[in-house]
């Protein structure tokens, strides 16, 4: 027989093993798959010429139902950037005035123009990956460049290939990943694990006007900000995605109008705002973020007042980078 000593040795071991297992197991399930794995079969994809007008530039992500396009430059003659709703959201904001004034540089500025009035220490490259890097490495670009598109592009012909997203990456590890041992923390709840953001979360009132929510945007650099009453109460959520709405309707010229009335206005599939609490586990967090498509929920206490965020960022952050000993939301 084995000492008793010898035995708490042993299983502490295997404890421990198990502890790093856990771990590590969406870590390794990153690595060991590539861009290309998680790229569709055909997918639209839309390019701009820096010369474009931008205007034009957002009508047509409008009307191709896309978030972003990459931009080539003729003259150098490569991709030197991309072009998102937060470049729109920059636009508006630094040309608006008022509903009479017309805003001469989103009706006469090209991409180029823009790039060269705006980036004032601009990064002329394009932020990238090879279809052969693993989703690792495309997770860690992302949330280091502290960016939402990575543009796939295949190293032989240049050609862009997908644009990769946080989304399409977590969705493809709940598809993917479902035969996965289930690691133990997944069960855990989200306030012993931590994860997400819990203090000065940036919300905007419903009473307060658009203008004033593109300025959170630009001021804050968060992806979207939950409309609330006085009482903290959350009564919407309002993305960057949104404002692409303005474009679509012709609307961008009244940022007068209040965050109720947008709210109101902009077309949305997303009936209320899908939350969560601080006593979910992290399995059912993962569940309800992939199966409603979205980029994040709205952490709320049981009066609806808002307690923080949940983003896919703190979820690939927690569940891939940290294991790595990387991390990337501190900065
Ligand atoms: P959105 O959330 O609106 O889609 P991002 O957060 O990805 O936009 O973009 C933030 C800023 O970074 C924008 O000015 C955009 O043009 C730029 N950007 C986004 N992706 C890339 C990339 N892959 N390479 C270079 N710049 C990028
Ligand atoms: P993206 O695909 O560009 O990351 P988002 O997920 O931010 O876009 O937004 C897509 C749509 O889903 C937008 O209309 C936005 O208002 C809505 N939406 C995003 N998150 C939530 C949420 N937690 N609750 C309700 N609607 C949401
Ligand atoms: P995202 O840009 O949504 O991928 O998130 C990047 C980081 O910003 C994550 O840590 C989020 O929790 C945080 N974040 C997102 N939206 C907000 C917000 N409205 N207020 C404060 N932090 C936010």
């Amino acid at each position: 027989m084995e000492p008793i000593s010898q035995v708490s040795l042993s299983e502490e071991k295997q404890r421990l093993q198990k502890q790093e297992a856990d771990a590590t197991v969406y870590l390794n399930f990153m690595k060991s798959h590539r861009c290309y794995d998680a790229i569709p079969t055909s997918c639209k994809l839309v390019i701009f010429d820096t010369t474009l007008q931008v205007k034009k530039g957002f009508f047509a992500l409008v009307a191709n139902g896309l978030r972003a396009a990459p931009l080539w430059d003729s003259k150098l003659q490569r991709f030197v950037g991309m072009l998102t709703i937060t470049d729109f959201i920059n636009i508006l904001h630094c040309y608006y005035k008022s509903p009479l004034v017309q805003m001469y540089g989103l009706e006469n500025h090209k991409i180029e123009t823009w790039r060269d009035v705006y980036l004032q220490y601009p990064n002329p490259f394009l932020i990238s990956i090879s279809p052969e890097a693993s989703l690792f490495d495309a997770i860690y670009s992302l949330l280091r460049h502290k960016i939402h598109r990575l543009p796939v592009i295949d190293p032989e012909s240049g050609n862009v290939l997908h644009i990769l997203t946080h989304k399409r990456i977590l969705k493809f590890l709940h598809i993917f990943g479902k035969k996965l041992p289930r690691p133990a923390f997944i069960q855990r709840q989200i306030q012993e694990l931590g994860i997400g953001t819990f203090r000065n979360i940036a919300t905007v009132q419903e009473t307060a006007s658009l203008y004033e929510a593109l300025s959170i945007f630009v001021e804050r650099r968060v992806s979207a900000l939950p409309v609330v009453d006085e009482q903290g109460k959350v009564m919407a959520l309002y993305s960057r995605f949104d404002v692409i709405n303005l474009a679509a309707q012709k609307t961008y010229n009244n940022l007068d109008m209040t965050m109720r009335e947008a709210v109101r206005r902009r077309s949305c599939y997303i009936e209320g705002v899908i939350k969560c609490h601080l006593d979910e586990t992290l399995e059912t967090i993962i569940d309800r973020i992939v199966t409603a498509e979205v980029h994040r929920l709205v952490l709320v206490d049981r009066a609806d007042v808002v307690k923080g965020i949940i983003s896919l960022s703190d979820l690939l952050q927690a569940m891939v980078l940290t294991p790595a000993g990387i991390d990337t939301l501190l900065s």
